[in-house]
């Protein structure tokens, strides 16, 4: 297969920059070279914030709302049209089995364009009438302008999904973006700036730079002056240092973090049901999902019996070959991750943890061999202390504890620095709702988990982020309110 090359595209036009550094894009199903990346720095950053702010003043203005939306409708239709060469690039980059990228990573990619250009063209605007002593009154009206250049830093564990969550919107509501996509997967990004040209987006509007975070792109891009507001999806740790990369200048964040996300697992529930959601929060993916779950309770009653259904599900995931459709669990991301899980699975033990299943490397076939392979991993037996229950691993693990009371279950989920998303299983409709009002997160799940309307608020609490994106929500970070307030 030929290497791949991801360079820059910044107005409109792909090119290597003038950094002169590539950078190797690993496979990590393979652990062979797929690809190279070109490596922006500050120059490189500096040209596509420029083009960015060009094109704020370029035709993408004077386009009317609905222009633009037709514009994003045919991004969408352009994405699914060359379907199988975004799925090609996703697969590759990360390693996940083709059926997930089809299902989740693609159409979400495209879906993401067509949710917020139908949005905003439904978005009213709040107005007031002022009573005044010569009781003519003053008409008081919101008007909802762009922000301006938006920096969008993306992961990697769903890298258009969550990138074009963010372009999506900041698009549709008349801003323009540089992007800088996760150095571990650059290449649907790219194809992104094919799309847009291809289906008429101005020059400038959006612009990608790859790099890395630290002294590379990502930290030339969140610190230019010429950028209004950053979005960033990533570690809770790298959220600090952009956030202080923002405060120069008083640019506004919106910040979408890591997460330790509890399933409480209540002994009236169908647990089919509880079985089957528990696997895929917990292993989809291969665990590199933020709204994973990496922490169970179990209501004492049915614990042994859910542990036992949890572990023979988990020995029945396939790991192999992304195209082989038998696969239903990728890599992790890079060898480096490989390190940290392993590591994980390693203090877990340390810290008194019995292995209920996993815990080390699967062994691959040849071609696989180098890949970033890790097992499914079940971990009972650690105290809420334990390090492997406190900090996000983001690998395809879980720890399963015992709980006797709704009263504990609820403590037992609200003890953690994190607060982003929660799945509660019970056939008890009351007990649904008074648990889910009292967990701290942005996100509990009834019954069901990843069901997602991108119509509602979406991030989290505590440590887990910043502000709300979705919907109506998402616009608030996007726009910025302007009022008029006219004499009558
Ligand atoms: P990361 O923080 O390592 O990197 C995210 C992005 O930030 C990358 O593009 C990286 O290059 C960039 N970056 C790193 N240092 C930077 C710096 N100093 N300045 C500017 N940019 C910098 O995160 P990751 O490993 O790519 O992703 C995994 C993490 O993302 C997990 O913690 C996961 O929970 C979180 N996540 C959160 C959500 C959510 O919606 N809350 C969704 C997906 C992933």
């Amino acid at each position: 297969m030929p290497l791949r090359e991801a360079r820059h595209f910044i107005n409109g036009v792909f090119t290597p920059g003038t950094s002169g550094r590539v950078f190797d894009n690993i496979g990590p199903a393979t652990g062979q070279r797929i690809g190279i990346v070109h490596e922006g720095l500050k120059p490189e950053v500096d040209a596509a914030v420029a083009a960015a702010r060009a094109a704020l003043r370029g035709p993408w203005s004077v386009m009317s709302q609905a222009e633009r939306s037709d514009l994003l409708h045919g991004v969408a239709n352009e994405i699914n049209n060359r379907f199988e060469e975004f799925l090609e690039a996703e697969v590759l980059d990360t390693g996940k089995p083709r059926s997930l990228a089809s299902h989740i990573d693609i159409p979400r990619g495209a879906a993401n364009f067509k949710i917020f250009a139908d949005l905003v063209k439904n978005v009213p605007a709040e107005t007031f009438m002022l009573d005044t002593p010569d009781r003519q009154g003053a008409l008081n009206y919101a008007l909802r302008k762009p922000k301006g250049v938006i920096a969008v830093i993306a992961p990697w564990n769903l890298p258009l999904l969550l990138m074009t969550w963010k372009v999506g919107p900041a698009l549709a509501c008349g801003n323009t973006v540089v992007v800088k996509p996760s150095e571990e997967t650059p290449l649907t990004t790219t194809l992104l700036g094919e799309v847009m040209n291809a289906v008429g987006v101005p020059p400038g509007v959006f612009n990608v730079v790859h790099g890395f975070g630290p002294d590379s792109a990502g930290a030339f891009l969140t610190a230019h002056p010429g950028v209004n507001a950053i979005t960033f999806t990533g570690e809770t740790r790298t959220g600090e240092i952009i956030m202080q990369s923002a405060a120069v200048g008083l640019r506004q964040v919106s910040m979408e973090c890591g997460g330790k996300n509890a399933a409480l697992v209540f002994a009236d529930c169908d647990l089919d049901k509880a079985i089957e959601g528990t696997m895929r929060s917990a292993f989809a993916n291969c665990g590199q999902v933020c709204l994973g779950t990496e922490r169970i309770y179990v209501e004492r009653p049915i614990f042994e019996r859910f542990v036992t259904r949890l572990k023979s599900a988990a020995e029945g995931l396939r790991m192999g070959a992304p195209d082989d459709p038998a696969t239903s669990l990728g890599p992790l991301i890079s060898a480096e991750h490989k390190r940290k899980v392993l590591a994980y699975y390693r203090i877990a033990v340390e810290e008194g943890a019995t292995v209920v299943t996993g815990g080390g490397e699967p062994a691959m076939p040849p071609e696989l061999a180098q890949g970033a392979w890790v097992e499914p991993t079940i971990f009972t037996g650690l105290p809420q202390t334990a390090r492997a229950v406190r900090e996000e691993i983001f690998g395809p693990v879980c720890h399963i504890a015992p709980f006797d009371t709704e009263e504990e279950a609820i403590r037992l989920a609200n003890d953690t620095d994190y607060g982003l998303a929660t799945a509660i299983w019970t056939g008890d409709l009351s007990r649904a709702h008074r648990v889910a009002s009292r967990i701290d997160v942005g996100i509990a799940w009834v019954n069901s988990w990843f069901l997602r309307d991108l119509r509602t608020a979406f991030g989290g609490s505590k440590q887990s982020g910043i502000g709300r994106e979705g919907g109506v929500h998402g616009l608030e970070f996007y726009t910025e309110l302007s009022n008029v307030c006219v004499k009558l």
